[in-house]
Parts: structure tokens; C-alpha cells; sequence
């Protein structure tokens, strides 16, 4: 492979970080030979319960990229493993977390998921990511720069409140930028996957099922949707503002309907949403 094909380039002009990968085109997209992660399947010889293994696809250079399996069910969702499992997922997480980000290459552990054929899972198994980044990426730095400045990431309207219960908040941003857009977090900051305790992490369990399960049944056809964890970076540096919150969205903005983003919105960076934030959050309640 020549070196162009593969690195992380900044355009000078707009300041866009794009990280080229050319031989994940090579991927397969369904394997032909048998589910991968089922237990006997190539990445899954032994049983198991949850699990990470480093990705034969890596988008990053160098031990960078992994997958984690919830469980050795071809067929579930998360949301349809229950909290119990979750639990255990949110514990791989924050080992994950904690075990890469105690590299000195590592500044930043990002943990996301996404679900359905529609936004690029190439394997239908239940099945997350992490990226461990050399740098933190602009996406988390952005929100971590607010966060230091004094924005307020909590937000109390009420009539945007998808769950909330044991410490944890589930709601809707009174800006979203997708049709479908959820945020939960503790009530009380906890910076990182880590730094939670027994209990705070079998509350978030229960609440990231519930909301996941929203998104499922929030119109006929299962819906497919992305989620991601904010945490603090592992770079060393204080970050006494950080504040753990997961982003899950939805495409969708009706069943089978697929919001796209256009000219309008990537030529001016003003996000058009045709669904309002109540009618988001009543869609979703409904479908709990
Ligand atoms: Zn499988």
C-alpha cells in the first residue's frame, strides 16, 4: 500500500480532518462464510458473554481499532439483551477505556456504535466500536472547549425528557441536528466511563436500554440509528470540565425515510430539521 493511501490529512482551507483508508474498501460486507461473531465463527472460536477483539478492518494505524460484541446472540439488539447485559457492555467499555488510554499514544477513547445496514454496519450481529485516537478529535474537543467556557450540557425542559431516573437524564437538545436525537448523561458530572461506580453504571444501563428501545420502535420498521460516548481524553491533562454523555441519533425522519443532508445544510453549516424537538421526544416516549 502507498503511504497516500493511508493517513490523516487536515484541509488547509476549511480545517476538515479526514482520515484516508483506502483498504477498508477490501472489507467484506456480508461474509459469506458464516457469521463472524457468532460463537464458532471466525473472531468468536470460544463462547463467550461480551467481548473485544482488535478490528481486521482498522480505519486507524496501529492497535486503534477494535470491536465489541454484546453478546453471542446473532439476532438481538441490545435494547433486547436487557440492562443486565448492558451492564456488562458499559463494564467492557470503561476496562476498554481505561486499558487504552493508558497509552502514551493514546489521547482520546471513543466508543460508538452503529446500528443497521442503513448508517454502515457491515455485520448485522450486535456489535459496538472503539477508535483510540493519537489526538482528540475535533468533535470532543469542540464540546469539551464549551463545557470549559461555562455551557451548560444538562438541560431541563421538561417537555424534551425522553427518561429520567436513578441520576441519569435522557433527553431530547432543544437544537438537534438529526430528525432523531437523544442525549443522556449523569446529573451529577462524572468525566468518564471509568469514574462511574457499580450503581451509576447499572443506572445507566437501564436507562441506555430504554432509550435504545425508543429508537427501535419509534416508527414501524426497526429503525437504525448511531450512538457514540463523550468522555474525557486520556491525555493527561486535567479536563476538570469534562462530562460524560452519550449522543444517539437516528437518520430517519419518518419510517423508512432517510433525512439527507444537503447542499443547504453542508454549504452554509445551518443543520435544517424537519422534526421538532417535542414531536421528537412524544415519538419516542410513545414507543418506550
Ligand atoms: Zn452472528
Amino acid at each position: 500500500m502507498r503511504d497516500s493511501d493511508r493517513g490523516t490529512r487536515v484541509d488547509a482551507l476549511t480545517g476538515a480532518v479526514v482520515r484516508v483508508a483506502a483498504d477498508r474498501e477490501r472489507r467484506p460486507n456480508l461474509p459469506s462464510d458464516g457469521c463472524p461473531f457468532c460463537v464458532g465463527g471466525l473472531e468468536s472460536p470460544e463462547p463467550y458473554t461480551v467481548k473485544a477483539f482488535p478490528n481486521r478492518w482498522p480505519s486507524l494505524d496501529g492497535d486503534r481499532c477494535e470491536v465489541v460484541l454484546y453478546g453471542p446472540e446473532h439476532d438481538r439488539t441490545l435494547a433486547e439483551m436487557g440492562p443486565e447485559r448492558a451492564r456488562e457492555v458499559i463494564d467492557l467499555w470503561a476496562d476498554r477505556t481505561e486499558v487504552l488510554g493508558r497509552r502514551d499514544d493514546v489521547a482520546y477513547v471513543l466508543i460508538f456504535e452503529n446500528h443497521g445496514a442503513e448508517v454502515g454496519a457491515s455485520i448485522l450481529h450486535a456489535h459496538g466500536q472503539v477508535f483510540a485516537f493519537a489526538e482528540v478529535p475535533p468533535v470532543p474537543a469542540g464540546v469539551l472547549r464549551r463545557l470549559r467556557v461555562g455551557a451548560q450540557l444538562l438541560e431541563d425542559d421538561p417537555s424534551l425528557v425522553v427518561v429520567e431516573r436513578d441520576g441519569w437524564r435522557a433527553w431530547v437538545p432543544s437544537a438537534p441536528t438529526q430528525p432523531l436525537q437523544v442525549r443522556v448523561a449523569p446529573l451529577e458530572r462524572r468525566p468518564d466511563l471509568p469514574s462511574l461506580s457499580g450503581c451509576e453504571r447499572d443506572a445507566l444501563a437501564s436507562v441506555l436500554v430504554e432509550v435504545l428501545g425508543a429508537f427501535e420502535r419509534a416508527f414501524a420498521s426497526p429503525v437504525p440509528y448511531l450512538f457514540w460516548v463523550v468522555q474525557r481524553p486520556t491525555d493527561g491533562r486535567c479536563w476538570s470540565s469534562a462530562w460524560l454523555h452519550l449522543e444517539v441519533s437516528s437518520p430517519w425522519r419518518a419510517d423508512g425515510v432517510l433525512r439527507h443532508v444537503a447542499g443547504g445544510e453542508l454549504g452554509s453549516g445551518v443543520m435544517i430539521n424537519p422534526v421538532p424537538p417535542e414531536q421528537q421526544c412524544l415519538l419516542l416516549r410513545g414507543s418506550r
